[in-house]
């Protein structure tokens, strides 16, 4: 694969200092070999999606551009969760760090492994609006719009969070 790809990865973490969770999470993804952080967007607050009775989410969205496959990006990816200590218990529990490869260029792909785009991005605005912040124009490959993504799309409490005032 010779061009780079560029590929959107929705970051999320409720557990164990979300904020350098987040935080450790990009700079691991820089690390990956045949790929580099081109931007992140703001951290932002939001409510769970599943169970009420953990705390609330901080989310993010980062562009990368990689030369790995989708499949290999998603190794390095859930290699990053395993070193950041995700378990994976109950469905859409708490977790230290989540990563979903929200975008991958324009591909459409449904294996057991990797679904593309990621099936429940165009549903949560925690994924939405700082995609939209990052990469104001996008298109889904389905066509739709970003903005016409987020008119539609489930709201979670969102607010963005001041880094400046959060000790890590
Ligand atoms: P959700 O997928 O609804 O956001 P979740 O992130 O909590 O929930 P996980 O337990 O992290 O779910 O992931 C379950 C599986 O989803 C992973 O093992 C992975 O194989 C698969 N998966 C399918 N499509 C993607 C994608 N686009 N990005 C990341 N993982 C994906
Ligand atoms: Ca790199
Ligand atoms: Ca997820
Ligand atoms: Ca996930």
């Amino acid at each position: 694969m010779q061009q780079p790809m560029v590929s959107y990865i929705a970051l999320g973490s409720n557990l164990s200092n979300p904020v350098r969770q987040l935080k450790k999470a990009l700079l691991a993804m820089d690390q990956i070999n045949k790929t580099y952080l081109l931007a992140y967007s703001s951290f932002y607050q939001s409510a769970p999606m599943g169970p009420k009775d953990q705390p609330a989410y901080i989310n993010a969205v980062a562009k990368i551009h990689t030369r790995l496959t989708p499949l290999e990006l998603l190794d390095k990816l859930q290699a990053i969760e395993n070193q950041q200590g995700r378990e994976r218990k109950e469905h859409w529990g708490a977790r230290t760090i989540d990563l979903d490869i929200v975008l991958y260029d324009h591909t459409i792909m449904q294996t057991e492994r990797l679904t593309l785009p990621h099936y429940g991005a165009k549903q949560r605005d925690f994924v939405l609006t700082p995609l939209a912040e990052i990469s104001p124009e996008l298109v889904f490959p389905d066509g739709e719009s970003i903005s016409q993504a987020l008119t539609n799309c489930a709201h979670y409490n969102l607010e963005k969070v001041e880094l400046d005032k959060i000790k890590d």
